[in-house]
């Protein structure tokens, strides 16, 4: 398989995106909020969550960010913190990266380029193609880890967690040319404008270096189970979450002393 091979395997496999009426609107409400609480442009850092199927069911407000008109950051503690309490907390996973631009337009920086790909390595949903349709044997998988098995197309889609994929990868990887092991993660740029967003697959073929594929569709998909959110929590989360709205928060609260 040709590095071209992989990437239509991946565009057809993986595209377009496909994000939940309340995931898209959260996702657009607090790109615009936090510049209505920050009383300017400000830019937004954000988890996609979802679940096997890869749809993008919620939108997870990072923790310990800190952002600017042209900047955001989420900080490792702030990675650390928002990883454990998805893990904790929801039945859903981080399967990719959404930020907001604030008030300008939707693309991908070099250094937003950067930062999908190292996310990519770290949570990149981890994928066991098999090109033959053998279904991968579910002991070698682990018994009792998380995984899932997804027919498709081409084969079955196995997803399993960090860990597993450590353990596993040498014995995927050695001399099983039909097999490879593929890491997925999507990132979406939203801004407050409200504009279509950017769209953006990231992948990388047995922990090798992460590649882009950029301009990407998106649909929105109608739900059984909208995530819940309300705007008087998220306006909790943003100024709890976000370092400046934070720090505003609290000069608000001495010059009312
Ligand atoms: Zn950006």
């Amino acid at each position: 398989m040709t590095d071209h091979d992989l990437a239509v395997l991946v565009e057809k496999e993986f595209a377009p995106l496909k994000i939940t009426v309340s995931a898209w609107e959260k996702a657009h409400y607090l790109s615009r909020r936090v510049c209505e609480l920050g009383e300017q442009p400000l830019e937004l850092s954000f988890f996609l969550l979802g679940q096997s199927d890869l749809v993008i069911r919620d939108i997870y407000l990072g923790h310990d960010q800190r952002v600017t008109s042209t900047f955001c950051k989420i900080p490792l503690s702030g990675v650390i913190a928002s990883a454990l309490d998805v893990q904790t907390n929801y039945d859903l996973q981080i399967i990719g990266w959404g930020h907001s631009h604030g008030c300008w337009d939707n693309f991908y920086s070099p250094t937003d380029e950067t930062t999908l790909a190292e996310r990519e390595k770290l949570w990149g949903v981890f994928k066991n193609l098999d090109f033959q349709n053998n279904k991968p044997k579910e002991s070698e998988l682990a018994a009792g880890q998380d995984y899932y098995n997804l027919p498709l197309s081409q084969g079955t889609l196995s997803l399993i967690n960090a860990e597993e994929k450590q353990r596993h990868k040498a014995k995927f990887v050695k001399g099983q040319m039909s097999q490879i092991l593929l890491g997925v993660f999507y990132g979406m740029t939203f801004n407050a404008k409200g504009d279509d967003p950017y769209c953006v697959i990231a992948y990388s073929h047995s922990g090798q270096e992460t590649c882009l594929l950029k301009k990407q569709k998106y649909v929105i998909v109608a739900e059984n189970k909208p995530c819940r959110w309300d705007k008087d929590d998220l306006d909790a989360q943003l100024i709890k979450r976000v370092n400046n709205l934070n720090f505003l928060n609290h000069l608000n609260y001495l010059e009312s002393d």
